[in-house]
């Protein structure tokens, strides 16, 4: 029997807090309504703290992850603009489909599975042909891929050119500040370490973006996209007046904005070290069950998610019976290693109690599975490593 108490630690939907599916369930006002007005626009407010961006736009819109990369792409993008993607998996394929089907031409460096293409191939890349546009991948989910965003950032902006950052499995999980870095669009969803079930798509644009969308020869190729069509709306509801573009998803919002109190009531830079925090537990944990990361080098392993290959003789068919043992994780999503490895997402709510339920659920269908363990020591292993980072 379930009780319902089985960890949902995928990357994405994740664990929400009480106050956010509060906030989901309430009853639903109208989107002109003067209490929804202020919950929106202390929402849009408190994005650009978690963005880091006190010059930035945000953007908040009925949709996921996919459409928050479309809306980056339609606005900036025009027929014939070369885009340059760095690629390190499935979200930054994804990325260099969206940008082609809005006419862009396309150039993709791509880096072994694990990997991320080196600063020297993307000089390389940037030196050899003029482009508009680059695009990173700040944590690719398939892959548990951490790029090394400020300092391919500061290339960006070297060579003058405008740029995206899919944050879908890194917004407010992963150390990121956009003013800072210089990064044009930063784009996320709600269903990860935003904290907020699925369905919102969140953007955070520079002037710099603003200004080269307002400078296109052509308009964006979507209606829904348009930043012309949801600028005044945004704009509007932080100045507290009522606008209508598209009906606003009121819960979600409503949830975003309790997600976003409490994002701002931990502290960026410590919900940055949580995130850390968990992830080195984690990683400890995994090392004394002997299990390989498919990210080449540490520094390039997310603090979002582990993504792990199984141990020799073990199959998906192990993610069963870690359920059995209370913890939901995801299967292999990067084509050719599909069946090789699996995800363990650990953001938002994560804390040292996850840790141990889901390296204690690991270990024990390990075990069950033949694999050689010794009960209790991946459990120690991580235990040992929270009692240190405390
Ligand atoms: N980019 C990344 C890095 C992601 O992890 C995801 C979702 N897993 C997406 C984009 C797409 O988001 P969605 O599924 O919400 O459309």
């Amino acid at each position: 029997m379930s009780f319902e108490r089985e960890l949902l630690m995928i990357p994405g939907p994740v664990e929400f807090s009480p106050a956010v599916m509060q906030a989901l369930g309430a009853k639903t006002r109208s989107h002109v309504d003067p209490a929804f007005i202020a919950v929106f626009g202390r929402a849009l407010k408190a994005l650009r703290t978690v963005c880091l961006a006190p010059s930035a736009q945000p953007f908040v819109l009925a949709g996921s992850g996919t459409l928050a990369m479309e809306m980056a792409a339609a606005n900036l993008v025009e027929p014939g603009d070369r885009a340059l993607v760095v690629n390190t998996g499935y979200f930054s394929e994804r990325m260099a489909r969206i940008l082609q089907c809005h006419g862009a031409e396309v150039v993709q460096l791509r880096a072994p599975a694990g990997g991320v293409p080196s600063l020297k191939e993307v000089e390389h890349a940037l030196a050899g042909a003029r482009f508009k546009l680059i695009t990173l991948t700040h944590v690719d989910t398939s892959t548990g891929v951490l790029a090394p965003v400020q300092r391919l950032l500061e290339l960006a902006q070297r060579h003058g050119l405008l740029s995206i950052v899919d944050g879908v499995c890194a917004t407010a999980g992963e150390v990121f500040r956009q003013d800072a870095w210089g990064a044009d669009v930063y784009l996320t969803a709600s269903q990860k370490a935003v904290g907020v079930p699925p369905g919102l798509a969140l953007l955070s644009v520079s002037p710099r973006a603003i200004a080269a969308w307002k400078a296109r020869r052509t308009p964006p190729r979507s209606v829904y996209l348009d930043f012309a069509e949801w600028l005044p709306v945004m704009e509007a509801y932080e100045a507290g007046q009522p606008s209508y573009f598209a009906t606003p998803p009121v819960n979600l919002i409503c949830a975003l904005e309790a997600s976003l109190q409490e994002l701002l009531a931990e502290g960026m830079e410590a919900r940055f070290a949580r995130h850390t925090r968990m992830a080195l537990a984690f990683r400890a944990g995994w090392r004394a069950l002997g299990l390989q990361m498919l990210p080449l080098m540490e520094d390039a392993a997310a603090h979002t998610l582990s993504a792990l290959y199984y141990p020799e003789g073990v199959d998906a068919g192990v993610l069963r019976s870690i359920r059995e043992e209370g913890a939901i994780l995801a299967g292999g999503l990067l084509p050719e290693l599909k069946t090789r490895y699996f995800r363990v997402g650990h953001m938002n709510v994560v804390s040292a109690s996850d840790v141990l339920a889901t390296v204690g659920a690991v270990e024990r269908a390990l075990w069950r599975a033949g694999h050689k363990v010794s009960p209790g020591g991946a459990v120690a292993a991580a235990q040992a490593a929270l009692a240190r980072d405390a």
